[in-house]
């Protein structure tokens, strides 16, 4: 089953300077995205790979095609009705975009009272969520006092407050070194096994894909030039 659906999306940006014409970054994708599955999308920097995972919560709108999330197209689709949407839609990103003045309790229950969700259920909610990525002990301290990688973590739980369908992860272990990162994928691949919930990870770093997602888009010059199981598509020759 499709959770996520690209027809023929197109996505141009003018160029800064004076003169240029359009910068295609997506060039004509379609892509299925399953229910259940961990995606990679992977290619070098400048590929294209933010500005495709940015169009499934519609931080960016396509120049042409149809994007369709759960059901709803989401690419015209205006901001209050994208509210509920995008609620179900968590994300991740490389440097955390953590609030620096706010607790780690803070940071996860942020999204939970911009949904207006109650005092006791916020409290209940981030207690639950500290524990699932271990940093009950850390509730009241300050994202300055973390690792990268426990930060990473907040992040996960902040992003996963609101009980998505889907995580987007932009980048979510390109700043972590390697026994890091292999933690944060370990976290990721219960919250796909454990919770259900539907991962969409961009990274420049094969061994990322190669660990973790089951099925992958190779993107190139905003292409998408290869799709398929990881370990078809990752074959030697
Ligand atoms: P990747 O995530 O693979 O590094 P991006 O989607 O960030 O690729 O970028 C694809 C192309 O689009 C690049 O050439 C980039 O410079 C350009 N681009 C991305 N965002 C913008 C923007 N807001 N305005 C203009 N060009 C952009
Ligand atoms: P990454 O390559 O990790 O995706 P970038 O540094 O390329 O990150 O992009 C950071 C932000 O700047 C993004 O919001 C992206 O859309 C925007 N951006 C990227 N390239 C351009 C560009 N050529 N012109 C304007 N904005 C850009």
């Amino acid at each position: 089953e499709s959770i996520i659906t690209f027809d023929h999306v197109v996505k141009e940006y003018r160029r800064r300077s004076r003169g240029g014409g359009a910068i295609r970054a997506v060039d004509d994708v379609s892509l299925e995205i399953n229910r259940g599955d961990v995606f990679g999308v992977i290619g070098y920097s400048g590929a294209g790979k933010s500005t495709l995972v940015r169009m499934i919560n519609a931080l960016e709108r396509p120049t042409s095609g149809s994007v369709t999330v759960l059901g709803t197209r989401v690419d015209r689709l205006g901001e209050s009705k994208l509210r509920p949407i995008r609620m179900k839609i968590g994300m991740i990103f490389q440097q955390f975009n953590l609030f620096s003045t706010k607790t780690v309790s803070q940071n996860i229950a942020y999204p939970l009272q911009l949904d207006h969700w109650r005092k006791d259920y916020q409290t209940r909610r981030v207690d639950e969520l500290l524990e699932f990525v271990g940093l009950s002990d850390h509730a009241d301290g300050y994202p300055s006092q973390l690792s990268g990688g426990q930060k990473q973590r907040v992040g996960i739980a902040r992003a996963l407050a609101t009980n998505p369908q889907i995580l987007l992860a932009d980048e979510a272990t390109s700043a972590l070194d390697p026994e890091t990162t292999s933690e944060v994928l370990d976290l990721l691949a219960r919250v796909n096994e454990q919770l259900g919930i539907t991962i969409v990870l961009i990274t420049h770093q094969m061994n990322v894909v190669q660990r973790i997602a089951d099925r992958v888009a190779v993107m190139s010059e905003g292409k998408v030039v290869e799709t398929g199981d990881v370990y078809d598509v990752f074959a030697a020759p």
